[in-house]
């Protein structure tokens, strides 16, 4: 059984400055294993191209789509996506003249018709996009393939660019689950990440969302940024709470300005520190409980009635590039500048920017730059990994049995490891299985980390962001 979180964080005992300190350390986040961070050019378009012929064997296994639209109009000084900033609209129609390229190409291997169970907008800002844009690219992927009947079709919607009438066009088009940036409340830190958007203007979109009938609605939110303080944090949790979002995602910002040029914008001095970091993100997870959120894993909480809610409950939650879903693994087909898909044990990434994107694709070349072909040892760690972020519990039998190992050998080191944690109470451990407790959801990646055979060389670029 999963632990509720509950009961840690009345106790307080998880966030103390000891286990920060010895548990604390850059970590990547598991949407994939291995990370982004491993892939090589070695793999470009034809090897994708023998990915998706493989892909294209069961025409009636589900796919997930991802499409990644570049383009914000202004820039949020905390940013850490692949995006471009302008005020041109009318370069999103060359833009997407490609992607339709991208889309025949894909098609072209796979052939038209597959179902598809997911299928999510992410960005830069999805909704830069013009209606009449996004009705082009949704008729394009519908004569592609085929929406399964429970299929999630979500969009990622940065308030400042939606109306409530552009809601029900989204609706209108098929989407059924929303993604609203809200980051924070408050005025000062607003203008001093360079993103102002008022509580009214989200609660009426919300609003507005509600009574379109969208399945699920999520809100995104930021702790550890600019002007940020405990008080004000609690301030923008409540006007949260009181915005009732289905889903809540509550990121920690990772101050890197060496690696993202936006977040140089941002002094150092107007940070929190590491105490009033804790702070905020305990008396946030302590009040999204009290208001009956279920903590589903890594910075992830959703109300009892959602789906992520009830797949987690019954164990059926998975871990994708997106996040934590509710739909079982299947092969990720990413379109768009930048964007990471999967194809069995096949990652590959696109060109990053848009010369480079354009050029293969009026070549008839598919815009894949690099990615990862995972060995059988990577598969194995990708299991145990996402057993661990998805239930909090690995069980050595089952996980030897499928890949024909004897758990205790294979990993006998970790195991050595883990037992460290299991003195400072992250996990319980025993012959037949490792439990995540319940404070160790809180640091679930840091224990993750352990199985991750690649983190040495990653550790070494200091590239990820911190566990807490
Ligand atoms: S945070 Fe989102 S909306 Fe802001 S600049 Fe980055 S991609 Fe664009």
């Amino acid at each position: 059984m999963v632990p509720s979180v509950s009961r840690a964080v009345a106790e307080h005992s998880i966030l103390t400055a000891e286990l920060l300190r010895q548990f604390d350390t850059p970590g990547p986040r598991y949407t994939s294993y291995p990370t982004a961070d491993r892939f090589s050019h070695t793999v470009g378009p034809a090897e994708a191209v023998r990915a998706l012929a493989a892909s294209s064997v069961d025409r009636v296994a589900p796919l997930s789509l991802y499409m990644h639209i570049p383009f914000c109009e202004s820039v949020c000084h905390y940013c850490a996506c692949n995006k471009i900033i302008t005020k041109h609209h009318e370069r999103a129609a060359e833009y997407l003249d490609s992607l339709e390229k991208e889309l025949s190409l894909v098609v072209g291997r796979i052939g038209s018709g597959r179902p598809v169970s997911q299928l999510h907008f992410g960005g830069g800002s999805p909704t830069f996009l013009s209606d009449a844009e996004l009705a082009r690219v949704m008729t394009a992927l519908g004569s592609a393939f085929r929406w399964a009947s429970d299929s999630e079709i979500s969009i990622e919607v940065d308030p400042r660019t939606v109306t409530p009438s552009r809601l029900a066009h989204f609706r209108a088009l098929g989407f059924n689950r929303l993604s609203f940036g809200v980051q924070d409340f408050d005025p000062d830190v607003q203008r001093s990440v360079h993103r102002v958007q008022s509580f009214e203007s989200v609660r009426d979109l919300m609003q507005s969302a509600r009574e379109l009938a969208y399945a699920s609605i999520n809100a995104d939110l930021i702790y550890g940024l600019p002007k940020q303080t405990p008080e004000s944090f609690a301030r923008t949790m409540q006007q949260v709470g009181e915005l009732r979002p289905d889903r809540i995602a509550l990121y920690a910002y990772a101050h890197l300005p060496e690696r993202f040029k936006p977040q140089r914008r941002i002094a150092a001095a107007d940070l929190p520190g590491a105490a009033d970091r804790v702070a905020m993100l305990g008396d946030a997870i302590s009040g999204l409980l009290a208001r009956d959120y279920r903590y589903i894993g890594m910075d992830h909480f959703a109300l009892p009635g959602d789906a992520l809610a009830i797949a987690k409950q019954e164990g059926r939650l998975h871990r994708n590039f997106q996040g934590y879903s509710t739909q079982p693994d299947c092969d990720l087909i990413a379109l768009g500048v930048s964007a990471i898909g999967r194809l069995g044990p096949c990652y590959y990434q696109n060109a990053k920017t848009l010369p480079e994107y354009y050029e293969a694709l009026a070549s008839g070349v598919l815009p894949v730059v690099r990615g990862y072909v995972l060995a059988d040892d990577d598969v194995l760690r990708r299991d145990v990994i996402m057993a661990l972020m998805c239930q909090g519990r690995v069980d050595f039998e089952a996980i030897g049995a499928k890949h024909a190992v004897r758990f205790a050998d294979r990993f006998a080191s970790e195991l050595g490891k883990l037992r460290e944690m299991a003195r400072s109470g992250l996990v319980e451990l025993d012959d037949k299985a490792l439990q995540v407790t319940t404070s160790g959801w809180f640091l679930v990646r840091a224990i993750a980390m352990v199985f991750d055979r690649h983190l040495q060389e990653a550790k070494e670029r200091h590239g990820f962001s911190r566990v807490v």
